[in-house]
């Protein structure tokens, strides 16, 4: 489940949003779906005041990196991350094991 934060960032707006618990404009387009948004309802909103807002419902379609991720997501990307450093420790070990496997051979000439 997604869980409402206080304020969330967005990958199409430059400034935090901030959750409003009573949408407090009489009519306001959501920027995402277009729709209208119902006086007194939930709504993000930006915290910079750009007349920039969407349903609390729209806000995860594009939600950045850095806002919170639910837990399916999550995993995902715990997942990613650690078949990402396997693959890095296999690169080491191989290449390990190519300096442990190469035969130097000095020639010493006198
Ligand atoms: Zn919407
Ligand atoms: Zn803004």
């Amino acid at each position: 489940m997604w869980s409402l934060k206080v304020c969330v960032r967005r990958e199409d707006h430059a400034h935090t949003l901030s959750l409003l618990y009573v949408n407090p404009y009489p009519s306001f387009t959501c920027d995402v779906c277009r729709g209208a948004i119902a006086q007194n309802h939930c709504m993000y909103r930006c915290s910079s005041g750009c007349d920039y807002g969407m349903h609390v419902k729209c806000v995860p379609a594009k939600v950045s990196e850095q806002a919170p991720m639910n837990e399916m997501t999550f995993q995902l990307e715990m997942f990613k991350l650690q078949n990402q450093m396997k693959v890095h420790q296999m690169a080491v070990d191989t290449m390990l094991l190519g300096n442990h496997g190469l035969h130097r051979n000095r020639y010493y000439r006198y």
